[in-house]
């Protein structure tokens, strides 16, 4: 099965993805942290994506669809995959479609932009690894450090509240139409995301 997260920043698809990955069996594909991870070796790529993660931009929409073909083709995608992240435009999704790459079902994670911004503000990722840890929901077991790799938590570039503003200005104008993709093509499923982490994992599993 072939699942995509949809979601605004902070609505928790990258928490939920990796879980639901694990458990089925699937790859998880997460744009965001696969940018990250190249930013962080400087490789060209990442450098040429570094300015578009910083200030919360969309990375073009060329760069992430080749790297989005190239994951998938992976050994570990074969029993399925799980999307976070991407695609994030319209002309994303239709490019997935071009492939072959059929989706079987978008699910949409709602959460309200003031209760997304509050978790951003919150939420601390690991630079090493890309952890991501919330005081509340998920602390990690020693104040500061990755429960993964014991490096310091850092707060993202993007997180930065300004960020998270612009950020949401893009999830509406290029991400939210989307929704009505999936939904023209009867692959729409919503789910209340602001259930605690546990229960909406339970209603994913219900529903793919
Ligand atoms: P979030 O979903 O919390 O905003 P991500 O980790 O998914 O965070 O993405 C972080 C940043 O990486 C985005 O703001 C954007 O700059 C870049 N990015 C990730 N996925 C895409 C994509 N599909 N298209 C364009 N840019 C992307
Ligand atoms: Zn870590």
């Amino acid at each position: 099965m072939k699942i995509v997260l949809l979601g605004p920043p902070g609505s928790g698809k990258g928490t939920q993805a990796a879980v639901l990955a694990k458990d089925l069996g699937y790859a998880h594909i997460s744009t965001g942290e696969i940018l990250r991870e190249e930013i962080r070796k400087n490789s060209p790529l990442g450098l040429q994506a570094q300015e578009f993660v910083k200030s919360g931009k969309l990375v073009p929409d060329g760069v992430v669809i080749s790297i989005v073909k190239e994951r998938t083709k992976k050994e570990d995608c074969k029993n399925g995959f799980i999307l976070d992240g991407f695609p994030r435009t319209i002309p994303q999704a239709e490019a997935l479609e071009k492939e072959g790459i059929t989706i079987d079902k978008a699910v949409s994670l709602e959460v309200t932009e003031e209760e997304c911004v509050r978790r951003l503000g919150d939420r601390k990722s690991c630079p090493q690894c890309g952890a991501v840890y919330n005081p509340v929901t998920r602390p990690p077991k020693n104040e500061g450090i990755c429960d993964q790799c014991s490096s310091a938590l850092i707060q993202r570039e993007d997180d930065k509240a300004q960020t998270i503003r612009e950020r949401f200005r893009v999830y509406s104008q290029k991400t939210a139409p989307l929704l009505d993709f999936y939904k023209k093509s009867k692959r729409l499923f919503s789910l209340d995301g602001h259930l605690n982490p546990e229960k909406v994992l339970t209603n994913l599993k219900n529903l793919v």
